[in-house]
């Protein structure tokens, strides 16, 4: 990575994204899952348009976990270091933030993004592993999603505060706040800060805080559609850690954040002018969370140019070109010869097929139809649906249909962990019938690997917990159709037989888990079996719309462009 000097990046106002994890590529471990994945998509669609933007974390340099199963299924965790200076470079400036009657040093890490158009994005990971820190303070921006309460609040106190004092200190004039879900909201206290008002004798202290002005600053994207996700913390403990000597006095805050506890969506929601969920759905189930505040959709993308596997890239580069910063060019699909089309598709498949079988004992071959399954594992997301009724599964699929599986369980996920050795368990049961693959420490590459060589891409989350989803837009990209319940991104993508299939009722009728299962092995036995193997024709043009119609779309340049019309110049 060539050095690069901030200046470089400093000379135009930017609009700062912050994000407590991003996924930029799989060897800078600084994201979980969908949600930093998210933030890697939305920063190299910044790049390749070349939007003034400035991004925001926090360098954890021990990643959040490496995956292993032991032979019963059970999920162990291991440390996954990296290190930072083989992808970015350390800047001299420092900051400090006042945490527990602490002056917490801050370092920066500048990682630049590059895209073909020329375009180059900073990055700032915030670093508190310094000499001159305790070695409490050190572990601060050490572990992702690790430790307690007391932990998160003070990362989230160097994300927000520390985070929005190092853009100042590195030079930046920032005329957009951008916070990327509730991690981040202590950035608007420190705005509050900042703006806060010159006046003499006020009468009313409050008129010295500048809300307006902080919230014409502040955008708030929101992922949760449950009120137990928003991130809560009480007011014993922030006045604990809250000990900074320029920060806003803990009534003020209180009046933003909520009277009974520190909610970080309600501070968000109180300081920012444009809110919005991450799906038309979620949009309209956020509202309804939230009323007295108006709440606007922006349905989730994916950076189509990361998400497309090797054989795939080919085949766009060679009708479509143009596509990687034109997503919209995705419309010409059809202009593809049909077996190409499928050869791309046979190609992806076989390298995923190697993968497994050199991974696990699966034994699984090219031509068997191969539905794929890879995300966090969490009770909600119904890991085993698939698996509900071995015997019936069985039946409809004995030497038909194999099986991956992929996905982590948070370490404090105990049901997670469960579902993931209950898929284990199944496996071991269905041996000799349904071939089952799990693939250990789902990331970034085996991601990819997964998406774009599986025949069918299944979700199947209790409706309305699925804010979005971009695991399935990824596989569009791929020409991977989707089978899906109608939850998150799939209500706008899904036309049955053309892009897809359903899994249960239509989005509006109440959830209904028991015919869920069953709808999901009807349409595969009547539906999706038969035009896999009897009408070949038919299953590509259903690949074809998946790209036409959902890549065409459900892609971060899409979604920037949205953001920047809807959000970021208001
Ligand atoms: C895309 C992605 C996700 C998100 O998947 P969903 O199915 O949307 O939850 C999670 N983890 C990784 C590694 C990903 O690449």
């Amino acid at each position: 990575m060539p050095p690069y000097a901030i200046d470089k990046f400093i000379a135009e106002p930017k609009i700062a994204y912050f994000s407590m994890e991003i996924g930029l590529k799989n060897e800078i471990k600084t994201f979980s899952g969908g949600l930093g994945v998210l933030a890697g998509d939305t920063i190299k669609s910044a790049t390749d348009l070349r939007l003034p933007m400035v991004a925001v974390s926090l360098l954890t340099k021990k990643g959040y976990f490496r995956q292993e199963l032991d032979p019963s299924g059970r999920q162990r965790e291991l440390p996954d270091d990296w290190d930072p200076s083989a992808y970015m470079t350390r800047l001299p400036e420092k900051v400090s933030v006042g945490i527990e009657s602490r002056e917490v040093q801050v370092a920066p890490w500048l990682y630049v993004v590059e895209s073909a158009t020329g375009g180059r994005l900073p990055v700032i990971f915030l670093d508190t592993d310094l000499p001159e820190n305790t070695q409490e303070d050190r572990d601060i921006t050490q572990h992702l999603y690790g430790g307690d309460l007391t932990y998160r609040l003070k990362q989230e106190i160097i994300l927000g505060i520390g985070g929005t004092r190092m853009l100042e200190k590195l030079g930046f004039e920032i005329r957009k706040y951008h916070m990327n879900e509730g991690h981040s909201a202590l950035l608007t206290l420190e705005l509050l800060q900042r703006y806060k008002k010159d006046i003499e004798d006020v009468w009313d202290e409050r008129l010295v805080w500048d809300a307006d002005r902080v919230r014409k600053l502040c955008v708030f994207t929101t992922h949760t559609p449950v009120e137990a996700g928003h991130d809560k913390f009480t007011y014993a403990l922030a006045e604990k850690l809250f000990t900074d000597a320029d920060m806003v006095p803990m009534r003020v805050i209180m009046e933003f954040a909520g009277k009974s506890a520190l909610n970080m969506t309600m501070l968000a929601l109180n300081l920012s002018h444009y809110i919005n969920g991450v799906a038309k759905k979620h949009g309209e189930v956020s509202q309804v969370m939230f009323p007295g505040y108006e709440i606007h959709a922006i349905t989730n993308g994916v950076h189509s140019y990361t998400w497309t596997c090797d054989s795939f890239k080919r085949l766009y580069d060679k009708y479509l070109p143009g596509w990687a910063n034109e997503p919209e060019i995705f419309v010409r699909v059809g202009r593809i010869p049909y077996e190409e089309l499928w050869e791309a598709h046979m190609e992806a498949k076989r390298k995923l097929i190697d993968f497994v079988n050199g991974e696990t004992e699966s034994g699984m071959d090219y031509d068997t139809l191969t539905i794929g399954f890879a995300r966090r594992a969490t009770a909600y997301k119904r890991a085993d649906l698939l698996l509900s009724d071995p015997d019936r599964l069985a039946k409809i699929g004995a030497g038909k249909i194999q099986i991956v599986y992929a996905g982590k369980a948070h370490p404090k996920d105990e049901a997670g962990k469960q579902l993931i050795q209950k898929i284990i368990e199944l496996s071991a049961q269905l041996k000799g019938r349904v071939k089952i693959a799990f693939i250990q420490n789902y990331n970034m590459d085996t991601a990819l690997k997964i998406i774009s060589g599986v025949d069918v891409w299944l979700n199947t989350p209790l409706r309305p917990y699925e804010a979005s989803g971009t695991s399935g837009m990824k596989a569009t990209h791929n020409g991977v159709p989707n089978f899906s319940v109608l939850d998150g991104w799939w209500i706008e993508g899904h036309i049955e037989n053309l892009t897809g299939w359903s899994i249960g009722p239509a989005s509006d009728v109440p959830e209904d888990p028991a015919r869920d299962a069953d709808d999901l092995y009807n349409k595969l036995e009547n539906i999706i079996l038969p035009t896999f193997y009897d009408n070949r024709k038919g299953w590509v043009r259903i690949m074809e719309s998946a790209i036409s119609k959902n890549a065409y779309y459900f892609n971060t340049h899409r979604m920037m462009r949205l953001y920047v019309t809807e959000a970021y110049i208001r």
